[in-house]
C-alpha cells in the first residue's frame, strides 16, 4: 500500500502575494528530481505535489492527479518540469482536465505564460483567462538557495483506498508500435554536428531534395542559406544565419553557398569547413580548410552514385545543361562521376 502525498504539508505559499494561484507538479524517480523540477517548484513559489513515479503510467498518474488538483482551490495554472516524465505527464493532465497546454514555457504566471518558439528564436507570450497546465523549459530560471520543497510523496496505485475520487477511470496508456531511428538530416542543426548546407548555386529544388537524401546517408543534418528558405525549398527550421539558426558543428559542407555575412555570422566555429563553389574566390571559399572550385550539382550527383541512392535522370539532363555554360574558371574535378 502507498501513501499519498499530504497535500496539507505543502509550504504554504498561499501567504505569498506575487504568485498565489500555481501549482508545481513534479514527479521523481527513485526521489531524483527531474531536470527544472525544482524549478518548476520555484516558478510556483513553493507550492508543490512531488511525487515518486512509483512505475506508473502517465494516465494513471494525471488521473490521480486531477482529483488532487480537484482538491485544491484557485488553481490558475499548473506547472509541470519539461522533463521526459513531465512531457509525458502534461497533455494527459491538460485533457483530462480540459485546460489548454502550453508546452516549452520559459515563464508561466497566473494568465499567461511566454513560451519560445523556433528553436528558441522566438519568445510568445500567451494570456489565458482560464486554468491552464505549462510545462518548463530546463535551465530557464534560476533556484532560490532557500527553496522549500515538499517532501516527496507516492500516489496511490489504481484501486487503492488511497487513491482520490477521480473523475473517470484512467484511459488506455499509449502502446509503442515501433521505434524509429531519428534521421540525422532532420536533427536540430543547433545540435548536430556535421552539417551540409544548400545554396542558391544548386539552382534546382531537385538538387535541394538530393542533397537531404545525401545528409541523411552520410550521417549528416541539412542546412541552408536564406535564399534556399525564401525560395521554400526548405522550411525556415534549416536556415543558418543571423535570422535562423546558430550552429556549431564539427564539421561544415557548404554546396553552393557564397558566404555572405549574415550566414557566416551563424556557423560558430566549425573544426572544418568545406566549400564547394564555381567561384575559387567567394568569401565562404576563402573561409574554407577545403576549397573545392567545381559545379556542386555534379558534385552531389557524383556522391549519391557513390552512395547508390537513385537518382532522378532529369537531374542528371540538368547537370549537362548546366555544364554547357558553367564557369571557365572552374578548377576543381570533385564532380566527376568516379
Ligand atoms: C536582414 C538580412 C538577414 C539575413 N539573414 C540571413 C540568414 O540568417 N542566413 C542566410 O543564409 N542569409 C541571410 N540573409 C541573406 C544573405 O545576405 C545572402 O543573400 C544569402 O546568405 C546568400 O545565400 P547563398 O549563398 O545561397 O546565395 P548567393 O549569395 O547567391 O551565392 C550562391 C553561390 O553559389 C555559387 N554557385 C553558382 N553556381 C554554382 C554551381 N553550379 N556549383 C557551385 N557553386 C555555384 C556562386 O558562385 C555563389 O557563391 C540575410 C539578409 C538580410 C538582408
Amino acid at each position: 500500500m502507498t501513501d499519498l502525498p499530504d497535500l496539507t504539508d505543502l509550504p504554504d505559499s498561499r501567504e505569498l502575494p506575487d504568485s498565489p494561484d500555481m501549482l508545481a507538479v513534479v514527479a521523481t524517480r527513485d526521489g531524483v528530481y527531474p531536470a527544472s523540477g525544482l524549478e518548476a517548484i520555484a516558478e510556483c513559489h513553493g507550492r508543490a505535489v512531488v511525487f515518486d513515479i512509483d512505475g506508473l503510467q502517465p494516465a494513471v498518474l494525471a488521473t490521480w492527479l486531477v482529483g488532487v488538483v480537484d482538491d485544491i482551490e484557485n488553481i490558475a495554472a499548473v506547472v509541470l518540469p519539461g522533463s521526459p516524465d513531465g512531457r509525458d505527464l502534461a497533455p494527459c493532465l491538460a485533457a483530462l482536465l480540459q485546460w489548454p497546454l502550453l508546452a516549452g514555457a520559459v515563464s508561466v504566471e497566473p494568465g499567461g505564460a511566454t513560451v519560445a518558439r523556433r528553436g528558441g528564436l522566438v519568445l510568445e507570450h500567451h494570456a489565458i483567462d482560464t486554468p491552464f497546465v505549462a510545462t518548463l523549459q530546463p535551465g530557464v530560471r534560476g533556484i532560490p538557495a532557500d527553496l522549500q520543497t515538499p517532501a516527496i510523496g507516492v500516489p496511490g496505485s489504481p484501486g487503492s483506498p488511497n487513491r482520490p475520487s477521480s473523475p473517470g477511470s484512467p484511459g488506455p496508456d499509449p502502446v509503442v508500435v515501433s521505434v524509429s531511428t531519428p534521421d540525422a538530416s532532420e536533427l536540430d542543426l543547433v545540435e548536430a554536428s556535421r552539417i551540409l548546407a544548400v545554396g542558391a548555386g544548386l539552382k534546382h529544388e531537385g538538387f535541394v531534395e538530393l542533397a537531404g537524401r545525401v545528409a541523411a546517408e552520410l550521417g549528416m543534418s541539412l542546412g541552408a542559406t536564406r535564399v534556399i528558405t525564401d525560395w521554400g525549398w526548405l522550411p525556415f527550421e534549416r536556415q543558418i544565419g543571423t535570422t535562423g539558426a546558430m550552429i556549431n558543428p564539427d564539421v561544415y559542407v557548404a554546396l553552393g553557398i557564397s558566404g555572405a555575412v549574415q550566414h557566416i555570422s551563424g556557423l560558430g566555429e566549425p573544426d572544418h569547413i568545406v566549400s564547394v563553389n564555381t567561384d575559387g574566390n567567394c568569401p565562404m571559399a576563402a573561409m574554407a580548410e577545403t576549397n573545392l572550385v567545381c559545379d556542386a550539382q555534379r558534385m552531389l550527383i557524383a556522391l549519391a552514385d557513390r552512395l547508390q541512392l537513385e537518382v532522378d535522370p532529369g537531374l542528371r539532363e540538368l547537370v549537362l545543361e548546366t555544364n554547357q555554360e558553367s564557369t571557365p574558371g572552374a578548377t576543381g574535378d570533385a564532380g566527376q562521376d568516379d
